[in-house]
């Protein structure tokens, strides 16, 4: 969800979202929060890119040359994988037993406002409780190291549930210290990303980005990301639409900043026409902005003339079914830009509005709003769901050569499901299984860059209790401070 601010009564409305989010969490009343006090320790290493030789999985390549492979092995080296085969050979590497699971490429998601992770849910049923209220409310008090916690809470969810890229829509970038603890958070975890320099929760409109803060991140990036694992992207704004006329040089202001992201080759991320309803005229007002190195989230108010614009321009799209339905945005159009050869991925958007931020659920969602739409029970397959939460979604990232499909010289990103569990037995196409019948407790094992971030079922370097514990503290001291 994008900068839409409804400020009516948004602090009333805090107390009513905040007593209800209590009532119904009572397994968090008993989490280890009682000290009032976050973790200041050191981040637990991440586990070194050893060697190891996946055995007989089911393997969803989702290399169209390589195809499914049952009983495949694949073979990963310092982070590459080497070889994707039958019976492969690999003397001396570590081997996980691939039996009874499905091997595919880990999901890449490409819209994620990470820092709302600690709002799970917290959207509420009246206006004054809904999302943009409450995430303003509480975006605008925000300590740097509250994003870090904020954010430290999704990368941890992105890895339990298989997810091993995200674009970390960062649209509450106060100061620059905000931006470097959202990114730290990620980087600690391990996780593969575009972080996305956005806005800030209150921005008035048409003021100017912080340009200098984006150009220090820039120049100083592999201190951040020394290994390049999370890399910089750019959330624009837009150019002034509507009918209110626009603030003086906000027009001047969204050149300078989509100018000044190209200019230092950041892949850019736009909310655009976003919402069912949306007067056309937005997407015909940013042709001349569109290209290739996009993603636009949303566009639910695009029209078929619109549809053919964004097509001819090389934008992906970025489908998010999990907050649009629940915030009533409308139906997905991803299949009307799939129909028309536009690259469609997915995203999670935010945890307030999709609850639980994983791709098994929001891929099911959009193939079944898909098939619901076209009443048809064919018109999105299970297996063009998944290239949508994989290749696609890397491809809109501009990380296709890197990852997004299990082929040799690419970066190991993969995740292992296991089966023979009595929600997903019997194993019959594998595809249908793992988009109708998966869930992230399923995900026997995760790894990122040849590092093995799940195993048997349990985070191998983040400790959920206390990031969770972590993130409670963060809610309850931001929600006193707004009381
Ligand atoms: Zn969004």
């Amino acid at each position: 969800m994008g900068s839409k601010i409804n400020r009516r009564g948004f602090v009333k409305g805090l107390a009513g979202a905040g007593v209800a989010g209590m009532a119904g969490a009572p397994a968090l009343a008993q989490s280890p929060s009682t000290t009032g006090r976050r973790s200041t320790a050191a981040p637990r290493r991440l586990p070194a890119r050893g060697e190891f030789l996946v055995r007989k999985g089911h393997l969803l390549t989702m290399d169209e040359s390589l195809g499914d492979i049952p009983d495949g092995d694949v073979h990963v080296r310092n982070g590459e994988i080497l070889a994707v085969g039958t019976n492969l050979r690999a003397p001396g590497a570590t081997v996980l037993d691939g039996r009874n699971m499905i091997v595919m490429p880990g999901f890449v998601d490409t819209h994620w406002h990470m820092w709302t992770t600690y709002l799970r849910c917290m959207a509420g049923d009246k206006a004054e409780d809904g999302y943009f209220p409450v995430t303003t409310a509480y975006g605008q008090i925000m300590q740097p190291e509250d994003m870090y916690y904020g954010t430290r809470l999704a990368a941890a969810e992105a890895i339990y549930s298989g997810i091993t890229t995200v674009n970390d829509d960062c649209h509450n970038v106060r100061t620059h210290e905000h931006a470097e603890q959202d990114i730290r958070a990620l980087t600690e975890a391990g996780l593969r990303a575009n972080w996305s320099y956005g806005s800030y929760r209150g921005v008035p409109a048409g003021e100017l980005r912080n340009l200098a803060s984006v150009e220090r991140l820039h120049q100083n990036w592999t201190n951040y990301s020394p290994d390049g694992l999370v890399r910089l992207g750019y959330s624009w704004g837009g150019v002034p639409l509507g009918a209110a006329p626009a603030p003086p040089l906000a027009l001047e202001n969204a050149k300078k900043e989509i100018e000044a992201a190209r200019r230092l080759g950041l892949r850019i991320s736009m909310h655009l026409a976003s919402r069912e309803g949306t007067p056309p005229g937005q997407v015909q007002a940013h042709a001349p902005y569109l290209g290739k190195d996009m993603v636009l989230i949303h566009m639910l108010a695009a029209t078929p003339d619109e549809i053919k614009l964004v097509a001819a321009s090389g934008a992906s799209i970025s489908a998010s079914p999990g907050s649009e339905l629940r915030i009533g945005y409308g139906l997905t159009k991803a299949g009307e830009f799939m129909d028309a050869g536009v690259n469609v991925c997915v995203s999670v958007d935010t945890a307030p509005l999709t609850g639980n931020c994983h791709m098994f659920g929001i891929l099911k969602l959009l193939r079944n709003a898909e098939n619901a739409k076209a009443l048809s029970e064919f018109k999105l397959s299970t297996r063009r769901a998944l290239r949508m939460g994989t290749i696609d979604g890397a491809r809109a990232l501009g990380i296709d050569d890197k990852v997004g499909s299990l082929t040799p010289g690419k970066r190991a990103d993969l995740i292992m499901i296991q089966t023979n569990v009595i929600t997903m037995g019997m194993f019959t196409d594998p595809t249908r299984v793992v988009v109708e019948a998966a869930e992230p407790s399923n995900v026997d094992t995760v790894v990122v860059d040849g590092r093995i971030l799940k195993r048997g079922g349990k985070l191998t370097a983040l400790d959920p209790e206390q990031i969770v514990a972590d993130a409670i503290v963060t809610r309850d001291t931001l929600r006193k401070r707004l009381s």
